[in-house]
């Protein structure tokens, strides 16, 4: 075949493929695809999945499975599916044959993008150049501003402002990812604040970068492999042992990319690495102030956390919780169902997102806690404006902001 023939039948065939809407699936991704055929249709995962009702049926893991496995997929019916799904783990929790949907999920995005680019959502090209252009998922604020409204945020709790700490090796690199950095600021002060207070030897990141879960989100892979290994290689250099973070997402990502490039350095969010680090016990001691009189706090447990990274977070979270003064903890009835914030289904069915953030913050309402502890800044945004929604005074926090409440104090700033 000539060059010419053979270009010609390449037109043709992707043609084809674009005309009737057909993927074509890598071996890589083939094998994945088998894990589907394991699915006995026994429907418990759809039983389970938070859209199932608020999409009156149409989102149902069993039939991404059934769908994609045993027929010849409508991938027009695939594709809505598979951006709808926030990613929230639940159906591969429950399902007897652990057949992972929430991967499967992932990897049909990825498909998408590869062989037809042009029908993604402009939201989604904006996050891809972002990503590519300025190692964000989000375009950095002006310098003056951000400082200007971390001043505010800190004065509001009546804390000191730290300067960002830059050493060339350090045992624990703090890395807040795109949120803390150029959203929620006080996430990223609060950790510098409580890192200085327990006297941890830490650097921040020169150039942090993103973990790469926006960019996986979307299904660029090469994208995301390629942000984490810029993540990677920072702090490598730094001869950190440990990776210190605060987002359930960047954590669920940086635990599973660290160990698929064979990194050798360990990944733990905040609360993982209280217990695990410091200790209760070395922290209690660390207290200086404790609240007037008792308050009532809850948690939400972020998918990304007990289902992405470890059911042990709970446990860690409630002992935390449990152990600090004039604190009384309060469950938080389904407080592990999905906020809505994942997967960024919230570009194609706010209306269905809203409808889960609502869930939550009536779920929060009713708990006689005035505090939701949420270890997750996509999840604090989430449910702040859930509950500011319904004229709620509740609070939501980080862990890391709880917790310098009893080492520099700010109660009655609540
Ligand atoms: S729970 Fe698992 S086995 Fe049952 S329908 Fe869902 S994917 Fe299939
Ligand atoms: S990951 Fe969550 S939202 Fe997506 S199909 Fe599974 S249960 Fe439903």
């Amino acid at each position: 075949m000539t060059e010419e023939e053979y270009k010609e039948a390449e037109e043709y065939i992707n043609k084809y493929l674009k005309d009737h809407d057909v993927l074509i699936a890598t071996p890589e991704e083939d094998l994945l695809l088998d894990r589907l055929t394991a699915c006995i249709n026994c429907g418990t995962c759809t039983m389970y999945c938070p859209l199932l009702d608020l999409t009156n049926g149409e989102l149902s893991p069993r039939k991404i499975a059934i769908e994609v496995s045993r027929t010849e997929p409508d991938w027009k019916t695939v594709r809505k599916i598979v951006y709808d799904c926030t990613l929230c783990g639940k159906c591969e929790e429950v399902c007897p044959e652990s057949v992972p949907v929430p991967r499967i999920v992932k990897n049909i995005r990825a498909r998408i993008l590869r062989q037809s680019p042009s029908s993604m959502l402009p939201e989604y090209i904006a996050m891809q150049k972002n990503l590519t252009e300025m190692r964000s998922a989000y375009i950095p604020m002006d310098e003056e501003d951000k400082q200007d409204y971390i001043e505010d945020d800190l004065e509001n709790f009546g804390w000191t402002k730290t300067a960002d700490k830059y050493l060339e090796k350090a045992g624990v690199v703090y890395f807040g990812g795109c949120q803390a950095r150029e959203r929620l600021f006080l996430i990223r002060e609060s950790v510098k604040l409580l890192l200085e207070a327990l006297h941890v030897d830490y650097s921040l990141l020169e150039e942090e970068g993103c973990c790469g879960l926006p960019a996986s989100l979307i299904g660029d892979v090469s994208l995301s492999d390629d942000l984490a290994n810029s993540v990677i290689k920072k702090c490598k250099e730094k001869q950190a042992k440990i990776v210190l973070t605060t987002c359930a997402g960047c954590t669920a990502k940086l635990k599973e990319d660290f160990q698929k490039f064979e990194a050798g350095i360990d990944v733990k969010h905040l609360i993982e690495y209280i217990i695990e680090d410091i200790g209760l016990e070395a922290f209690k001691k660390m207290i200086k102030k404790s609240p007037p009189t008792t308050i009532t706090v809850t948690l939400h447990n972020p998918c990304d956390l007990h289902r992405g990274s470890g059911k042990y977070f709970v446990s860690y979270t409630e002992q935390i919780l449990k152990n600090l003064p004039n604190i009384i903890y309060e469950t938080l009835p389904d407080a592990e169902r999905c906020c809505g914030a994942g997967g960024l289904s919230d570009l194609f069915i706010p209306d269905v997102t809203k409808e889960l953030q609502k869930q939550k913050a009536i779920d929060i309402q009713a708990t006689p806690a005035s505090i939701v502890i949420a270890p997750c800044p996509r999840c604090i945004n989430q449910i702040e404006e859930g509950l500011h929604e319904m004229n709620s005074e509740k609070k939501v926090l980080d862990m890391s902001m709880f917790l310098n409440l009893f080492l520099y104090g700010g109660f009655e700033n609540l």
